[in-house]
């Protein structure tokens, strides 16, 4: 049997071969190749053996809001569509049990429902729970690690594993208990109790971002991690006169120096081009090795 005959034997979830991914990262760059979407966790802890097995290595891609992908892709994406009924999220709790496939933007509503305390965090970062997880997402109200207290995930062996959280399980945009091949597949999240206060800073925050992001055009986000916690990276494009800059169908953001747009012509080796002109502009004029944000792989 092949991996493909395999895999479509696997209840809850679809294979697709050859697809188009440009829908599967917010950044748009065109990029083919193979997708298996996931229904259950049952179903996932089948196919990464699967996979194993086979020697294919595989990618997970959540909302694909810090993701780029090659124009072909050779790694499996695996996308999570696990189920989840948001009629959860009508009352508060004192802890939350959630899907990593979970849009964090519910999570906000929910928290301007109920002001819940600690969730401005995340406000109005694009991401599924278990992207946000990965990346340690976060804003300058905080990150939501903070609010993490366990995390479940399969592993390549398709076995299932919950880790407790601790101060020494996030940094800045990183966490350190994602091991190469290991899924999320969940989270117990935490708040800090109601502010009343809280729905209002949400709100101003949503503002806020509106005006110094350029939330409206295809992008990935901030593409270069902040060298320290004083120092934007943004600001440090900004200051070279970068911003605006533009390469086949991408410009560096006039409105937010840390953003790359795509007009929707553009693929991965115009992207990769623009980073290295903006990584050795940096390295010349500063002397700071710029670490990317974004995930890139084989980076
Ligand atoms: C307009 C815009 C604004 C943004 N603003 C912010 C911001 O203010 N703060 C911020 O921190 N980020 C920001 N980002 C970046 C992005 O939203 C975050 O990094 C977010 O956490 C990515 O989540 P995702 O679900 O899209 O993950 P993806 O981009 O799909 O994946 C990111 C990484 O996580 C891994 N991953 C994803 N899901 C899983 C899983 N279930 N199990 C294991 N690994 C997984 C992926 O393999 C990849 O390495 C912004 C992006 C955009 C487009």
């Amino acid at each position: 049997m092949s991996l493909e005959q395999e895999l479509t034997k696997i209840p809850d979830c679809s294979l697709s071969l050859d697809d188009d991914l440009t829908k599967y990262t917010t950044m748009r760059l065109a990029s083919r190749g193979d997708v298996v979407e996931i229904r259950s966790i049952e179903s996932l802890q089948k196919v990464l053996p699967t996979l194993k097995k086979y020697g294919r290595n595989y990618l997970v891609v959540g909302w694909g809001a810090n993701q780029i992908l090659p124009t072909i892709c050779p790694e499996m994406i695996i996308h999570l569509d696990l189920p989840f009924d948001l009629q959860y999220l009508n009352e508060q709790k004192k802890e939350y049990e959630l899907p990593a496939s979970l849009g964090i933007n519910h999570l906000t509503s929910h928290a301007i429902k109920f002001g819940l305390s600690g969730w401005e965090v995340f406000t109005g970062i694009p991401a599924s729970l278990g992207g946000a997880i990965y990346m340690n997402a976060g804003t300058n109200l905080g990150e939501i690690g903070k609010l993490i207290k366990t995390v479940t995930l399969v592993n390549g062996d398709g076995v299932l594993r919950t880790e407790t959280i601790g101060a020494q399980s996030f940094s800045y945009r990183r966490n350190y208990f994602v091991n190469p091949g290991d899924v999320i597949v969940g989270a117990t999240v935490m708040h800090f109790g109601s502010d009343p206060a809280i729905s209002q800073k949400i709100k101003d925050y949503l503002e806020y971002r509106k005006k110094s992001q350029p939330l409206a055009t295809r992008n990935c986000g901030c593409v270069f991690k902040n060298p320290d916690r004083d120092l934007q990276a943004g600001r440090l494009i900004d200051l070279m006169g970068l911003k605006g800059l533009t390469l086949g169908g991408l410009r560096i953001s006039p409105k937010h120096a840390n953003f790359i747009e795509n007009s929707g012509s553009s693929n991965w080796d115009q992207f990769e081009t623009l980073v290295n002109i903006i990584k050795s502009n940096m390295n010349v004029f500063y002397g700071i090795e710029f670490e990317l944000e974004v995930k890139i792989p084989y980076h």
